[in-house]
């Protein structure tokens, strides 16, 4: 039995739990386990689906504080009795159903509350390839392999640019980043037929205002390089000395397109201050100049882990996973 207190808190989820319950989850301020008894039940099975589950007392006891999506409250809980009981379970999501793996085995399925058709849950192999793969629009190995972990806890294959040498350089000729984002998904997936993901980010500084904006990659013109915007954008604020009059936001908008459907829209900001001067030698960009929220760290001064869990792109990257399923059933 641990002692330990896990946590998952987003703006719409929000869950707390120990090891050292009978399989319960209840909501803040509520007395009653009743609106979580059967999800509880069904989640309390899969510690007798095997016998590992530690000394057979100990159990889940999770407060919800708030909840939007079944799929990560699951994913909590389920995370927690594998990290307690060292057990390989895995959560993922089929056509909006929950999936709860085992190495090889298929443990349960949660389904949502008006179900799923038959049809799309057990689809034939030419629809998978569609429904189950996803191009993200960039040559960036980086960028992908970040995408890759995300969707592959939905079982999606991810592709890349780089398999795809012939299509054309999209230019980034719109206004906003939803523009961008858009014209270059909706083009890939119009020349290739796949589903395919873009993002535009950028640095939106309010002084200045909202620029470099969708201009960020080339601030300091053609040439420019992660110096050469930073040197700029440290001189277009040189006469803004009190540090709050320095705020700014990271933004990501994520579009993602397939053939005859609408596009899935998602973005989300990430705010800070600039810096006086450069601090931090990991990240990218404008990273060693952007001082993260109150904490007097800059981006890149962060981890990898750390970036990702508070990023722009990060945060755009779990909102797009909460409404993805729904958004790829509904069509
Ligand atoms: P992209 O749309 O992701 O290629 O980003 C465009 C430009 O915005 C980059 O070249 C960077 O200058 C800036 N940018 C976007 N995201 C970040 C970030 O996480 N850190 C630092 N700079 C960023």
């Amino acid at each position: 039995m641990s002692d330990k207190i896990y946590e998952y808190k987003d703006e719409h989820d929000w869950f707390i739990g120990r090891w050292r319950g009978s399989n319960t989850i209840t909501e803040l301020g509520e007395v009653s386990a009743k609106a979580y008894l059967a999800l509880s039940q069904e989640l309390a099975a899969l510690l007798n689906t095997a016998d590992l589950s530690g000394d057979g007392q100990a159990g889940f006891s999770v407060t919800v504080i708030r909840n939007r999506s079944d799929f990560r409250l699951i994913a909590f809980i389920v995370d927690m009795i594998a990290s307690e009981t060292a057990r390989q379970l895995k959560v993922s999501q089929k056509q909006g159903a929950v999936v709860i793996t085992e190495g090889d085995r298929l443990l349960s399925v949660h389904l949502p509350e008006k179900g799923v058709l038959v049809s799309d849950f057990f689809e034939k192999e030419e629809k998978t390839s569609l429904a189950d793969t996803i191009l993200i629009a960039t040559r960036n190995e980086g960028k992908t392999k970040e995408f890759r972990q995300m969707f592959a806890k939905l079982g999606l294959t991810v592709e890349n640019l780089n398999q795809y040498p012939d299509l054309p350089e999209i230019e980034e000729t719109g206004l906003t980043f939803e523009e961008n984002a858009r014209l270059k998904a909706e083009t890939i997936s119009q020349l290739t037929g796949k589903m395919v993901l873009a993002d535009d980010s950028g640095l939106k500084v309010d002084v200045l205002g909202g620029l470099p904006g969708v201009w960020s990659a080339r601030f300091s013109g053609p040439d420019a390089t992660d110096q050469s915007n930073n040197a700029k954008l440290l001189h277009e604020l040189a006469m803004v000395l009190d540090p709050k009059a320095r705020s700014a936001q990271f933004h990501t908008t994520l579009v993602v397109a397939a053939p005859q459907r609408d596009s899935l829209v998602v973005e989300a900001d990430w705010s800070g201050y600039i810096g006086t001067e450069a601090k931090g030698e990991a990240g990218f960009g404008y990273d060693p100049l952007f001082l993260v929220g109150e904490t007097g760290r800059t981006a890149a001064e962060l981890s990898a882990e750390e970036k990702n869990a508070i990023s722009h792109r990060g945060q755009a990257v779990k909102k797009l996973m909460e409404v993805f399923p729904a958004w790829q059933n509904e069509q």
